[in-house]
Protein backbone atom coordinates (compact mmCIF):
# COMPACT_ATOMS: atom_id res chain seq x y z
CA UNK A 1 0.00 0.00 0.00
CA UNK A 2 1.19 3.41 -0.35
CA UNK A 3 1.70 5.81 2.05
CA UNK A 4 1.08 9.85 2.02
CA UNK A 5 4.83 10.91 1.36
CA UNK A 6 5.76 11.94 4.43
CA UNK A 7 8.36 11.02 7.10
CA UNK A 8 10.10 11.49 10.41
CA UNK A 9 13.78 10.61 10.91
CA UNK A 10 14.99 10.42 14.47
CA UNK A 11 19.00 11.04 14.79
CA UNK A 12 20.98 13.52 12.29
CA UNK A 13 23.80 11.34 12.17
CA UNK A 14 25.44 9.88 9.20
CA UNK A 15 22.77 7.31 8.97
CA UNK A 16 19.71 9.46 9.68
CA UNK A 17 20.97 12.38 7.30
CA UNK A 18 21.95 10.43 4.18
CA UNK A 19 18.84 8.64 4.49
CA UNK A 20 16.90 11.70 4.67
CA UNK A 21 18.47 13.17 1.35
CA UNK A 22 17.36 9.44 -0.03
CA UNK A 23 13.72 9.82 1.31
CA UNK A 24 13.73 13.92 0.06
CA UNK A 25 14.92 12.82 -3.76
CA UNK A 26 11.76 10.74 -4.11
CA UNK A 27 9.85 13.70 -2.82
CA UNK A 28 9.28 12.92 0.62
CA UNK A 29 8.79 15.31 3.43
CA UNK A 30 10.79 14.48 6.00
CA UNK A 31 11.31 15.71 9.38
CA UNK A 32 14.71 14.84 10.99
CA UNK A 33 14.90 15.24 14.90
CA UNK A 34 17.96 15.42 16.39
CA UNK A 35 19.24 15.15 20.05
CA UNK A 36 22.08 17.63 20.06
CA UNK A 37 22.61 21.25 18.42
CA UNK A 38 23.43 22.10 14.77
CA UNK A 39 26.97 20.82 14.35
CA UNK A 40 27.39 23.51 11.66
CA UNK A 41 27.08 26.23 14.55
CA UNK A 42 30.01 27.78 15.01
CA UNK A 43 29.77 27.24 19.19
CA UNK A 44 29.13 23.91 18.14
CA UNK A 45 32.15 22.65 15.63
CA UNK A 46 35.43 22.05 16.97
CA UNK A 47 37.12 19.30 19.77
CA UNK A 48 38.94 16.66 18.64
CA UNK A 49 39.14 15.29 15.18
CA UNK A 50 37.65 11.94 14.69
CA UNK A 51 37.40 10.22 11.64
CA UNK A 52 36.17 6.67 9.89
CA UNK A 53 37.54 4.54 7.06
CA UNK A 54 35.51 4.57 4.31
CA UNK A 55 35.15 1.31 1.70
CA UNK A 56 33.16 0.31 -0.89
CA UNK A 57 29.72 -0.40 0.24
CA UNK A 58 30.06 3.65 1.95
CA UNK A 59 30.93 5.27 -1.45
CA UNK A 60 28.38 3.53 -3.12
CA UNK A 61 25.41 4.95 -0.94
CA UNK A 62 27.42 8.66 -1.13
CA UNK A 63 27.12 8.20 -4.85
CA UNK A 64 23.53 7.96 -4.71
CA UNK A 65 23.00 10.81 -2.35
CA UNK A 66 25.29 12.58 -5.08
CA UNK A 67 28.27 13.59 -2.69
CA UNK A 68 30.59 10.92 -3.03
CA UNK A 69 32.84 12.87 -5.44
CA UNK A 70 33.31 15.89 -3.13
CA UNK A 71 33.62 14.05 0.24
CA UNK A 72 36.48 11.74 -2.15
CA UNK A 73 38.38 15.08 -2.64
CA UNK A 74 38.71 15.19 1.05
CA UNK A 75 39.17 11.85 2.16
CA UNK A 76 42.92 10.34 2.32
CA UNK A 77 43.65 7.45 0.60
CA UNK A 78 45.61 4.51 2.94
CA UNK A 79 46.73 1.94 0.91
CA UNK A 80 47.58 -0.48 3.75
CA UNK A 81 48.39 -1.35 6.97
CA UNK A 82 51.35 -0.21 8.23
CA UNK A 83 52.70 -2.44 11.53
CA UNK A 84 54.59 -0.80 14.32
CA UNK A 85 57.29 -2.79 15.67
CA UNK A 86 58.55 -2.30 19.49
CA UNK A 87 61.40 -2.08 18.43
CA UNK A 88 60.41 0.48 15.87
CA UNK A 89 61.02 -1.37 12.99
CA UNK A 90 58.08 -0.90 10.42
CA UNK A 91 55.79 -3.42 8.25
CA UNK A 92 53.78 -2.93 5.03
CA UNK A 93 50.78 -4.82 4.82
CA UNK A 94 48.79 -3.60 1.21
CA UNK A 95 45.16 -4.35 2.07
CA UNK A 96 44.16 -5.56 -2.14
CA UNK A 97 46.12 -6.86 -5.17
CA UNK A 98 44.84 -4.42 -7.70
CA UNK A 99 45.46 -0.92 -5.94
CA UNK A 100 42.10 -0.38 -4.08
CA UNK A 101 42.73 1.69 -0.56
CA UNK A 102 40.18 2.22 2.22
CA UNK A 103 39.76 6.33 2.75
CA UNK A 104 39.98 8.21 6.20
CA UNK A 105 37.43 10.55 6.57
CA UNK A 106 36.28 13.13 8.96
CA UNK A 107 33.28 11.67 10.92
CA UNK A 108 32.00 15.40 11.41
CA UNK A 109 33.11 16.71 8.36
CA UNK A 110 31.08 13.94 6.38
CA UNK A 111 27.96 14.35 9.03
CA UNK A 112 28.50 18.29 8.40
CA UNK A 113 28.33 18.26 4.57
CA UNK A 114 25.49 15.47 4.44
CA UNK A 115 23.44 18.42 6.59
CA UNK A 116 24.05 20.74 4.11
CA UNK A 117 23.11 18.59 1.33
CA UNK A 118 20.00 17.62 2.98
CA UNK A 119 19.11 21.33 3.78
CA UNK A 120 19.26 22.15 0.17
CA UNK A 121 15.96 19.73 -0.34
CA UNK A 122 12.93 21.77 0.51
CA UNK A 123 11.16 18.93 1.77
CA UNK A 124 13.63 18.19 4.12
CA UNK A 125 13.43 20.00 7.85
CA UNK A 126 15.36 19.59 10.83
CA UNK A 127 14.63 20.12 14.34
CA UNK A 128 17.84 20.16 16.37
CA UNK A 129 17.71 20.11 20.43
CA UNK A 130 15.20 17.42 20.18
CA UNK A 131 15.34 14.35 22.38
CA UNK A 132 12.89 11.68 21.37
CA UNK A 133 11.40 10.10 24.65
CA UNK A 134 9.44 7.24 23.45
CA UNK A 135 7.74 5.79 20.60
CA UNK A 136 4.34 5.20 21.34
CA UNK A 137 4.00 1.81 19.50
CA UNK A 138 -0.37 1.90 19.22
CA UNK A 139 -0.53 5.51 18.08
CA UNK A 140 2.48 5.77 16.80
CA UNK A 141 3.01 8.89 18.02
CA UNK A 142 6.54 10.01 18.81
CA UNK A 143 7.71 12.48 21.97
CA UNK A 144 10.14 15.09 21.81
CA UNK A 145 11.28 17.38 24.24
CA UNK A 146 12.84 20.22 22.69
CA UNK A 147 15.76 20.98 25.28
CA UNK A 148 16.00 25.07 24.54
CA UNK A 149 12.39 25.18 25.98
CA UNK A 150 11.80 22.35 28.14
CA UNK A 151 8.57 21.78 26.05
CA UNK A 152 7.28 18.38 25.26
CA UNK A 153 5.42 17.59 21.73
CA UNK A 154 3.78 15.11 19.96
CA UNK A 155 4.25 14.26 16.22
CA UNK A 156 3.64 11.53 14.55
CA UNK A 157 4.04 10.37 10.16
CA UNK A 158 3.23 7.09 8.24
CA UNK A 159 6.47 6.16 8.04
CA UNK A 160 9.09 6.69 10.91
CA UNK A 161 13.06 5.62 11.07
CA UNK A 162 15.02 5.26 13.92
CA UNK A 163 18.39 6.29 13.35
CA UNK A 164 19.34 7.28 16.87
CA UNK A 165 22.29 5.51 17.06
CA UNK A 166 23.38 2.52 19.61
CA UNK A 167 21.10 3.36 22.32
CA UNK A 168 18.72 4.05 20.23
CA UNK A 169 14.76 5.38 21.94
CA UNK A 170 13.40 4.02 19.49
CA UNK A 171 14.43 0.52 19.41
CA UNK A 172 13.61 0.90 23.30
CA UNK A 173 10.08 1.82 22.72
CA UNK A 174 10.12 -1.31 20.40
CA UNK A 175 11.54 -3.70 22.84
CA UNK A 176 8.44 -3.68 24.74
CA UNK A 177 6.68 -5.28 21.76
CA UNK A 178 5.75 -8.44 21.61
CA UNK A 179 8.66 -10.98 19.45
CA UNK A 180 11.05 -8.69 19.48
CA UNK A 181 14.26 -10.04 20.19
CA UNK A 182 17.65 -7.84 21.77
CA UNK A 183 21.00 -8.55 22.43
CA UNK A 184 23.54 -6.45 23.56
CA UNK A 185 27.22 -7.55 24.60
CA UNK A 186 29.96 -5.16 25.82
CA UNK A 187 33.70 -6.03 25.17
CA UNK A 188 35.99 -6.57 28.00
CA UNK A 189 38.09 -3.73 26.49
CA UNK A 190 37.75 0.06 25.98
CA UNK A 191 39.11 2.83 23.82
CA UNK A 192 40.23 6.19 24.03
CA UNK A 193 41.22 8.67 21.52
CA UNK A 194 44.89 10.08 21.70
CA UNK A 195 45.95 13.09 18.91
CA UNK A 196 49.20 12.83 16.75
CA UNK A 197 49.69 16.32 15.88
CA UNK A 198 51.35 17.36 12.89
CA UNK A 199 54.88 18.30 13.31
CA UNK A 200 56.19 21.81 13.99
CA UNK A 201 56.66 22.05 9.98
CA UNK A 202 53.64 21.32 9.65
CA UNK A 203 53.62 17.84 8.02
CA UNK A 204 52.75 14.55 8.94
CA UNK A 205 54.46 12.97 11.32
CA UNK A 206 54.16 9.47 9.82
CA UNK A 207 53.33 8.14 6.49
CA UNK A 208 49.52 9.24 5.80
CA UNK A 209 48.58 6.80 3.50
CA UNK A 210 48.33 4.12 5.51
CA UNK A 211 46.70 2.71 8.53
CA UNK A 212 48.92 2.62 11.57
CA UNK A 213 48.80 -0.42 13.85
CA UNK A 214 50.65 -0.97 16.74
CA UNK A 215 49.66 -4.70 17.43
CA UNK A 216 50.65 -5.75 21.13
CA UNK A 217 49.15 -9.14 21.36
CA UNK A 218 46.31 -8.59 23.61
CA UNK A 219 45.62 -4.99 22.57
CA UNK A 220 46.63 -1.99 20.30
CA UNK A 221 47.19 1.53 19.12
CA UNK A 222 46.11 2.62 15.57
CA UNK A 223 46.40 5.85 13.98
CA UNK A 224 44.15 7.12 11.05
CA UNK A 225 45.22 10.43 8.98
CA UNK A 226 42.91 13.50 9.42
CA UNK A 227 42.94 16.22 6.64
CA UNK A 228 44.72 18.87 9.19
CA UNK A 229 47.84 16.51 8.69
CA UNK A 230 47.50 15.35 12.02
CA UNK A 231 46.22 11.78 12.98
CA UNK A 232 43.62 10.42 15.42
CA UNK A 233 45.32 7.96 17.77
CA UNK A 234 43.11 4.75 19.42
CA UNK A 235 44.10 2.94 21.71
CA UNK A 236 42.14 -0.50 22.53
CA UNK A 237 42.92 -1.94 26.08
CA UNK A 238 41.03 -3.90 28.67
CA UNK A 239 38.66 -2.51 31.20
CA UNK A 240 40.52 -4.67 33.77
CA UNK A 241 43.85 -6.89 34.29
CA UNK A 242 47.37 -6.78 34.70
CA UNK A 243 48.08 -4.30 31.47
CA UNK A 244 44.78 -2.54 31.27
CA UNK A 245 43.06 1.00 31.88
CA UNK A 246 42.55 0.40 35.54
CA UNK A 247 46.40 0.48 35.95
CA UNK A 248 47.05 3.41 34.03
CA UNK A 249 45.86 6.37 36.18
CA UNK A 250 49.10 8.00 37.32
CA UNK A 251 51.51 10.00 34.85
CA UNK A 252 54.16 7.63 35.47
CA UNK A 253 51.80 4.50 34.71
CA UNK A 254 50.66 5.85 31.57
CA UNK A 255 54.04 6.65 30.32
CA UNK A 256 56.03 3.46 31.48
CA UNK A 257 53.12 1.63 29.80
CA UNK A 258 54.05 3.79 26.62
CA UNK A 259 57.66 3.30 26.94
CA UNK A 260 57.61 -0.35 27.07
CA UNK A 261 54.80 -0.83 24.18
CA UNK A 262 54.69 1.87 22.09
CA UNK A 263 58.38 3.73 22.38
CA UNK A 264 58.19 4.88 18.80
CA UNK A 265 55.14 6.79 19.66
CA UNK A 266 56.02 8.58 22.28
CA UNK A 267 57.72 11.38 20.95
CA UNK A 268 54.82 11.52 17.53
CA UNK A 269 52.31 12.79 21.19
CA UNK A 270 53.43 15.58 22.71
CA UNK A 271 50.19 15.64 24.56
CA UNK A 272 49.89 12.42 25.51
CA UNK A 273 49.66 12.63 29.23
CA UNK A 274 47.07 15.40 28.91
CA UNK A 275 45.13 13.56 26.48
CA UNK A 276 44.98 10.04 28.29
CA UNK A 277 43.60 11.86 31.26
CA UNK A 278 41.43 14.31 29.58
CA UNK A 279 39.47 12.01 27.08
CA UNK A 280 36.94 9.29 28.25
CA UNK A 281 37.81 5.56 28.42
CA UNK A 282 34.94 4.44 25.91
CA UNK A 283 32.75 1.46 25.93
CA UNK A 284 32.68 -1.19 22.91
CA UNK A 285 29.08 -2.74 22.07
CA UNK A 286 27.91 -5.25 20.10
CA UNK A 287 24.06 -4.66 19.15
CA UNK A 288 21.89 -7.22 17.21
CA UNK A 289 17.73 -7.13 16.97
CA UNK A 290 14.69 -8.73 15.06
CA UNK A 291 12.88 -7.41 13.31
CA UNK A 292 14.16 -4.26 12.45
CA UNK A 293 10.25 -2.87 11.48
CA UNK A 294 7.36 -2.64 12.98
CA UNK A 295 4.16 -3.06 11.75
CA UNK A 296 5.31 -1.46 8.07
CA UNK A 297 5.38 2.09 9.65
CA UNK A 298 8.42 1.79 11.65
CA UNK A 299 12.07 1.03 10.90
CA UNK A 300 15.61 0.80 12.49
CA UNK A 301 18.39 1.55 10.90
CA UNK A 302 22.34 2.21 11.42
CA UNK A 303 23.76 1.59 14.51
CA UNK A 304 19.98 1.39 15.78
CA UNK A 305 19.38 -1.89 14.80
CA UNK A 306 23.24 -3.34 14.42
CA UNK A 307 26.07 -1.26 16.15
CA UNK A 308 29.33 -3.52 15.32
CA UNK A 309 32.94 -3.26 17.15
CA UNK A 310 35.20 -1.09 14.96
CA UNK A 311 37.58 -3.88 13.96
CA UNK A 312 36.41 -4.29 10.51
CA UNK A 313 35.94 -0.40 9.63
CA UNK A 314 32.49 -1.00 8.81
CA UNK A 315 29.56 0.44 11.34
CA UNK A 316 28.87 3.18 9.04
CA UNK A 317 29.93 1.38 5.64
CA UNK A 318 27.24 -0.82 6.96
CA UNK A 319 24.84 1.65 7.81
CA UNK A 320 25.64 3.72 4.79
CA UNK A 321 24.36 0.49 2.92
CA UNK A 322 21.16 -0.08 4.86
CA UNK A 323 20.30 3.71 2.83
CA UNK A 324 21.57 2.12 -0.53
CA UNK A 325 19.42 -1.17 -0.29
CA UNK A 326 16.37 0.54 1.22
CA UNK A 327 16.46 2.96 -1.77
CA UNK A 328 16.49 0.19 -3.90
CA UNK A 329 14.17 -1.79 -2.70
CA UNK A 330 11.88 1.36 -3.15
CA UNK A 331 12.29 0.93 -6.92
CA UNK A 332 11.73 -2.89 -6.60
CA UNK A 333 8.37 -2.59 -4.56
CA UNK A 334 8.01 1.17 -6.08
CA UNK A 335 7.68 2.48 -2.88
CA UNK A 336 4.90 0.24 -1.52
CA UNK A 337 6.22 -0.02 2.12
CA UNK A 338 4.25 -2.65 3.63
CA UNK A 339 6.60 -4.47 1.15
CA UNK A 340 9.39 -2.40 2.02
CA UNK A 341 9.95 -2.84 5.32
CA UNK A 342 9.43 -6.44 6.29
CA UNK A 343 11.98 -7.57 2.87
CA UNK A 344 14.55 -5.31 4.07
CA UNK A 345 14.59 -6.40 7.84
CA UNK A 346 14.53 -10.23 6.98
CA UNK A 347 17.24 -9.49 4.20
CA UNK A 348 19.47 -7.48 6.15
CA UNK A 349 19.37 -8.76 9.71
CA UNK A 350 21.32 -12.08 8.71
CA UNK A 351 24.01 -10.08 7.23
CA UNK A 352 24.15 -7.35 10.12
CA UNK A 353 24.81 -10.26 12.78
CA UNK A 354 27.53 -11.22 10.16
CA UNK A 355 29.39 -8.48 9.92
CA UNK A 356 28.98 -8.54 13.94
CA UNK A 357 30.98 -11.52 13.82
CA UNK A 358 33.18 -10.59 11.47
CA UNK A 359 34.01 -6.91 13.22
CA UNK A 360 34.71 -9.55 16.34
CA UNK A 361 36.94 -11.50 14.74
CA UNK A 362 39.23 -9.05 13.35
CA UNK A 363 39.67 -8.05 16.61
CA UNK A 364 42.34 -10.56 17.19
CA UNK A 365 43.68 -10.35 13.52
CA UNK A 366 44.43 -6.49 14.06
CA UNK A 367 46.08 -6.69 17.69
CA UNK A 368 47.74 -10.11 17.26
CA UNK A 369 47.97 -11.75 14.04
CA UNK A 370 49.41 -9.18 12.19
CA UNK A 371 52.50 -9.86 13.17
CA UNK A 372 52.48 -13.03 13.26
CA UNK A 373 54.44 -14.46 10.20
CA UNK A 374 51.93 -17.51 9.28
CA UNK A 375 49.11 -14.87 9.26
CA UNK A 376 51.62 -12.72 6.94
CA UNK A 377 51.76 -15.13 4.27
CA UNK A 378 48.58 -16.36 4.18
CA UNK A 379 47.76 -12.32 3.01
CA UNK A 380 50.53 -12.58 0.83
CA UNK A 381 49.53 -15.91 -0.58
CA UNK A 382 45.82 -14.53 -1.13
CA UNK A 383 47.12 -11.66 -2.86
CA UNK A 384 49.12 -13.62 -5.41
CA UNK A 385 45.59 -15.75 -5.88
CA UNK A 386 43.77 -12.74 -6.42
CA UNK A 387 46.26 -11.28 -8.84
CA UNK A 388 46.61 -14.70 -10.78
CA UNK A 389 42.47 -15.81 -10.93
CA UNK A 390 40.50 -12.70 -10.15
CA UNK A 391 37.41 -14.47 -11.17
CA UNK A 392 38.16 -17.59 -8.94
CA UNK A 393 39.00 -15.95 -5.55
CA UNK A 394 38.25 -13.06 -3.27
CA UNK A 395 39.50 -13.19 0.24
CA UNK A 396 37.58 -12.65 3.04
CA UNK A 397 38.81 -9.13 3.36
CA UNK A 398 38.35 -8.02 -0.20
CA UNK A 399 34.69 -9.47 0.13
CA UNK A 400 33.76 -7.04 2.99
CA UNK A 401 35.82 -3.96 1.96
CA UNK A 402 35.60 -3.95 -1.74
CA UNK A 403 32.55 -5.42 -3.22
CA UNK A 404 29.12 -5.35 -2.21
CA UNK A 405 28.28 -9.04 -1.69
CA UNK A 406 26.23 -9.93 1.19
CA UNK A 407 28.18 -10.30 4.57
CA UNK A 408 26.48 -13.32 5.22
CA UNK A 409 28.08 -14.15 2.17
CA UNK A 410 31.60 -13.33 3.57
CA UNK A 411 31.28 -14.95 6.80
CA UNK A 412 30.47 -18.24 5.30
CA UNK A 413 33.36 -18.00 2.77
CA UNK A 414 35.93 -17.41 6.05
CA UNK A 415 35.64 -21.19 7.25
CA UNK A 416 35.66 -22.40 3.74
CA UNK A 417 38.62 -20.35 3.10
CA UNK A 418 40.18 -21.10 6.26
CA UNK A 419 40.41 -25.13 5.31
CA UNK A 420 42.06 -24.11 2.11
CA UNK A 421 44.80 -21.88 3.78
CA UNK A 422 45.36 -24.86 6.10
CA UNK A 423 46.57 -27.36 3.23
CA UNK A 424 48.68 -24.27 1.72
CA UNK A 425 50.51 -23.38 4.91
CA UNK A 426 51.03 -26.97 5.73
CA UNK A 427 52.97 -27.20 1.87
CA UNK A 428 56.61 -28.04 3.18
CA UNK A 429 58.86 -25.18 2.43
CA UNK A 430 55.85 -22.70 1.50
CA UNK A 431 57.76 -20.03 2.93
CA UNK A 432 60.37 -20.20 -0.41
CA UNK A 433 57.26 -21.48 -2.86
CA UNK A 434 54.51 -19.10 -1.84
CA UNK A 435 53.50 -18.45 -5.29
CA UNK A 436 54.83 -21.49 -7.40
CA UNK A 437 52.67 -23.87 -9.31
CA UNK A 438 52.23 -26.80 -6.82
CA UNK A 439 50.11 -23.65 -4.57
CA UNK A 440 48.16 -22.34 -7.30
CA UNK A 441 47.69 -26.19 -8.41
CA UNK A 442 46.20 -27.01 -4.44
CA UNK A 443 44.06 -24.09 -4.87
CA UNK A 444 42.33 -25.52 -8.48
CA UNK A 445 42.02 -28.53 -6.96
CA UNK A 446 39.93 -26.74 -4.10
CA UNK A 447 38.35 -24.47 -6.77
CA UNK A 448 37.10 -27.78 -8.16
CA UNK A 449 36.01 -29.38 -4.47
CA UNK A 450 33.69 -26.57 -4.62
CA UNK A 451 32.19 -26.55 -7.60
CA UNK A 452 31.49 -29.79 -6.52
CA UNK A 453 29.45 -28.76 -3.67
CA UNK A 454 28.22 -26.46 -5.21
CA UNK A 455 27.17 -28.73 -7.97
CA UNK A 456 25.36 -31.24 -4.65
P1 LIG B 1 25.26 7.76 15.23
O1 LIG B 1 26.42 8.22 14.46
O2 LIG B 1 25.41 7.31 16.61
O3 LIG B 1 24.12 8.86 15.14
C1 LIG B 1 22.95 8.80 15.92
C2 LIG B 1 22.37 10.21 16.03
O4 LIG B 1 21.16 10.13 16.77
C3 LIG B 1 23.29 11.15 16.81
O5 LIG B 1 23.40 12.36 16.10
C4 LIG B 1 22.60 11.31 18.15
O6 LIG B 1 22.84 12.57 18.74
C5 LIG B 1 21.13 11.16 17.77
N1 LIG B 1 20.30 10.68 18.86
C6 LIG B 1 20.58 9.72 19.76
N2 LIG B 1 19.56 9.56 20.62
C7 LIG B 1 18.59 10.44 20.25
C8 LIG B 1 17.31 10.73 20.74
N3 LIG B 1 16.79 10.11 21.81
N4 LIG B 1 16.59 11.70 20.11
C9 LIG B 1 17.09 12.36 19.03
N5 LIG B 1 18.32 12.11 18.51
C10 LIG B 1 19.05 11.16 19.11
N6 LIG B 1 32.55 2.81 11.05
C11 LIG B 1 33.13 2.70 9.84
O7 LIG B 1 32.44 2.42 8.84
N7 LIG B 1 34.47 2.87 9.70
C12 LIG B 1 35.29 3.14 10.75
O8 LIG B 1 36.50 3.28 10.57
C13 LIG B 1 34.71 3.24 12.05
N8 LIG B 1 35.49 3.52 13.11
C14 LIG B 1 34.92 3.61 14.34
C15 LIG B 1 35.73 3.82 15.44
C16 LIG B 1 35.20 3.88 16.71
C17 LIG B 1 36.10 4.08 17.89
C18 LIG B 1 33.78 3.73 16.87
C19 LIG B 1 33.18 3.77 18.23
C20 LIG B 1 32.96 3.53 15.77
C21 LIG B 1 33.51 3.45 14.51
N9 LIG B 1 32.73 3.23 13.38
C22 LIG B 1 33.29 3.09 12.15
C23 LIG B 1 31.27 3.06 13.51
C24 LIG B 1 30.48 4.32 13.15
O9 LIG B 1 30.93 5.39 13.95
C25 LIG B 1 29.00 4.10 13.39
O10 LIG B 1 28.59 2.88 12.84
C26 LIG B 1 28.18 5.21 12.76
O11 LIG B 1 28.49 6.45 13.33
C27 LIG B 1 26.69 4.92 12.95
O12 LIG B 1 25.93 5.99 12.44
P2 LIG B 1 24.44 6.19 12.92
O13 LIG B 1 23.96 7.41 12.19
O14 LIG B 1 23.68 4.93 12.81
O15 LIG B 1 24.55 6.49 14.48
Amino acid sequence: MKKEKKAIVVGAGLVGTLWAILLAKRGYAVEVYERRGDIRRADIVGGRSINLAMSTRGWRALEKAGIKDKIRKVAIPMHGRKMHEVSGDLAFQPYSSDGQSIYSVSRAGLNLELMNIADQYDNVQFFFEHKCLDLDTRQFHLTFEDKRSGEVKEVTAPLIFGTDGAYSAIRYSLQKTPRFNFQQQFLDYGYKELSIPPTPSGDFAMDPNALHIWPRGRFMLIGLPNQDRSFTGTLFLSYEGAVAFENLKTDEQIMAFFEEYFPDAIPLMPNLLEDFHQNPTASLVTIRCAPWQYRQRVLLMGDASHAIVPFYGQGMNSGFEDCSLLDDLCDLYKEDWDQILPAFSKKRVPDANAIADLALRNFIEMRDLVSDPPFLLRKKIEKHLERKFPEQFLSVYSMVTFSNKPYSEALKETSVQDALFQRILAMDEIESRWNSEEVEQVFLNWIEEQNLVAAG
